[in-house]
Formats: structure tokens, sequence, C-alpha cells
């Protein structure tokens, strides 16, 4: 454990490393094909690296994978994956079944610190950041490991905790999952959601071009401080003028998410709001209507309350889809993730 893991490096930092030990840089690249396009866990199995430097590798820096605890799939075959980390902790991944691929929904964190109303996540509370091999590993873990892991083909950063609140990892590792010789997954078909961390936000508009979504789920500052505590530091001005100032790539849209829960958020009165403080920013909504579980506190909505909500919208031109949940009865659904 006390060795560096080169699962934690981009690219940019194995270049660094083996010249540092006199090596071709080039051989930085090979080493990334392995790691995150064979799968491969030890350096023997690099054979076009030489056996000497494979064994001086060997010596000063170390590999890191998960353990794949359990699997358990929904009736509606979505899959919640629990893995085991190094440290004992435990972090939970979601495979969603598209038509013909998979999307796999990542942890940033043990935990979470933000603690929003409505999640599970949060209700546990904060343990710690996870480290970018950490957050690689549950891609490349299920990639060479279960069937579903060759036809994932969307990642989305909405598992347990605020990617934005480790920024420096996430960024890490978006880097590697970018990368042509690391996981070499467009960034089109990545999307980081937070639940508003708006100086973040400006700085991850500069550093990367991922798709980015925002948890929103109310559009008054009364009812997102009662259901999001970040917004008492992060009210929503500042937070849309985040957004309104996220430098994104053409032909893309912000996601908000918005989960829909009975007698919160709901009304008439929300829904015209809601088109009002959006307007102007080019997005799509995902209505979400909230996941009930034994013990939650806030309730689904009727459909003819949701679908009402949905129409408002259309009506003031935005594209607002009502997102089923998937997963519910593994505790697999959005904000249901504990790691337990
Ligand atoms: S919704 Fe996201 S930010 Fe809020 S407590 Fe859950 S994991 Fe944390």
């Amino acid at each position: 454990m006390d060795k560096p893991n080169l699962k934690d490096m981009t690219l940019e930092e194995i270049e660094g490393f083996i010249s540092d030990l006199g090596k071709e840089k080039y051989r930085a690249k090979q080493i990334m094909k392995w790691l995150y396009q064979s799968g491969t866990t030890s350096f023997d199995e690099m054979t076009n690296l030489s056996k000497d430097f494979r064994d001086g590798m060997n010596n000063i820096v170390r590999i890191s994978t998960l353990e794949i605890v359990e699997t358990q799939t929904s009736k509606d075959g979505t899959k919640k994956v629990l893995f085991k980390l190094e440290d004992g902790n435990f972090i939970e991944s979601v495979l969603i079944p598209g038509a013909n691929h998979w999307t796999l929904c990542i942890s940033t964190q043990v935990g979470c610190m933000i603690g929003c109303r409505f999640c599970l996540t949060g209700m546990y509370g904060f343990k710690r950041n996870l480290l970018p091999s950490e957050i690689t590993d549950q891609i490349t873990m299920l990639r060479f490991n279960t069937p579903e892991g060759e036809n994932v083909k969307n990642i989305v950063m909405m598992g347990m905790g605020e990617p934005l609140e480790n920024y420096d990892n996430t960024l890490k590792a978006i880097r590697i999952m970018t990368t042509d010789c690391g996981l070499a997954i467009s960034n089109r078909r990545i999307t980081l959601s937070t639940c508003g961390i708006a100086p973040m936000i400006h700085r991850l508009g500069k550093d990367t071009c991922v798709n980015l979504a925002i948890s929103l789920n109310t559009p008054d500052d009364e009812t997102r401080n009662y259901l999001m505590p970040i917004n008492k530091k992060y009210p929503l001005e500042t937070l849309i003028k985040a957004c309104r100032e996220y430098p994104m790539p053409r032909r893309r849209r912000i996601t908000f998410e918005y989960i829909l829960i009975e007698g919160v958020n709901t009304s008439r009165e929300d829904a015209e709001r809601l088109a009002r403080l959006l307007r102007g920013i080019r997005c799509k909504l995902n209505l979400i209507p909230y996941n009930e579980y034994p013990g939650s506190v806030f309730r689904t909505p009727a459909e003819v309350d949701i679908e009402a909500f949905r129409k408002i919208l259309i009506k003031h031109n935005y594209i607002a889809t009502i997102r089923a949940s998937r997963g519910g009865d593994i505790l697999a659904a959005c904000g249901q993730l504990s790691g337990r």
C-alpha cells in the first residue's frame, strides 16, 4: 500500500514517472493500454515491456483493483454492484440497461457530506473522497468482469458523493476515462451531476467538456434550503448564473434534474417559476418521480400531477422528460445508494 498506484496517474504523470527511470515516454501509453484496455492487474502480463523494466516497476509501483462483493439485479434489469475498497470501505455503482447499451452510474466519494433530505447516501454521512483509481476502477472492473461491461457506453457521475467536492480526483479520473490509451470514453458520453457547487462549475467548464447535470429539484430558495442545505451557501441566483456561464460545447444542453415530491415541489406555480428561472439556458429537464422506500419521509406524486407539471414546461418550450426510476426494488434508484 505504500507504493504509488499506477492507476492514480494520468498519462502525463506515468510519462514523467518512467522518464525519471530513464525509460522512453511512449512506454507510458503501452502501460495504460494494458491497465485500461486489457484489464491487466500484473506487470508480468505486460509482455511488450522488457522483463527488467517490468521487475523494476513491480518494485516501486503497484496496480490496484476493487473487489466486487455483490451484484443485485432489479426486476427491471438494473444491476447494483457493491465494491469493497482496499481500506475496507464500500461503495456502489449501478448498471442501467438501455436498448443496445448500458449506462454506468459511478460513485466519487464514500458517503456524502451534502445531506440532501431525499437522499439515503447523504443520510449515512461522509467517510472519505475516492481516489482517481477508485473512481475509474468501477468502470474497469465491470468492463472486464461482467458480461454487460463491454457494452457500457455512457458514464454518469451520479452515484454516491458530490463529484465537485472531490474535484482534483474526479478531474484526474475524467482525464483517464477520456484518454485514448486509457478507458477511451468520449467526453460526450460522460455526465457529471452536481448538487450545485457553483464556483466549481466554472472550473469544471474550463478544465473539461463533459456533460453537466444539475440536481435542481425546486425553483425557490426557501424549499431548496430545506431539501438541499448546500443552497444556503450557493443560492439559486449564484447557481443559475454559473450554469448560464458554463462553456457548453455546441449542440449540447445542461440537464436539470428535478425530483418530484408530493406536496413539496409539484404545484402549477412551481412549474411556472421553474420555466422562468431557466429561461434562456440551453437545457433539458429530467423529471424524476420520488422513489419511496421503507421509512422514507417523502411521497411519490400522483401520475396526473407529474404529467400536469411536465405539460407546463412543454408549453414553455422546454424539453422535459419523465425519467422512470430504475432499480427501486433493490435500492438502486436515484438517491438510494448507501454502500450497505
Ligand atoms: S443527492 Fe448527491 S449531493 Fe445530495 S446527499 Fe445525495 S449524493 Fe450527496
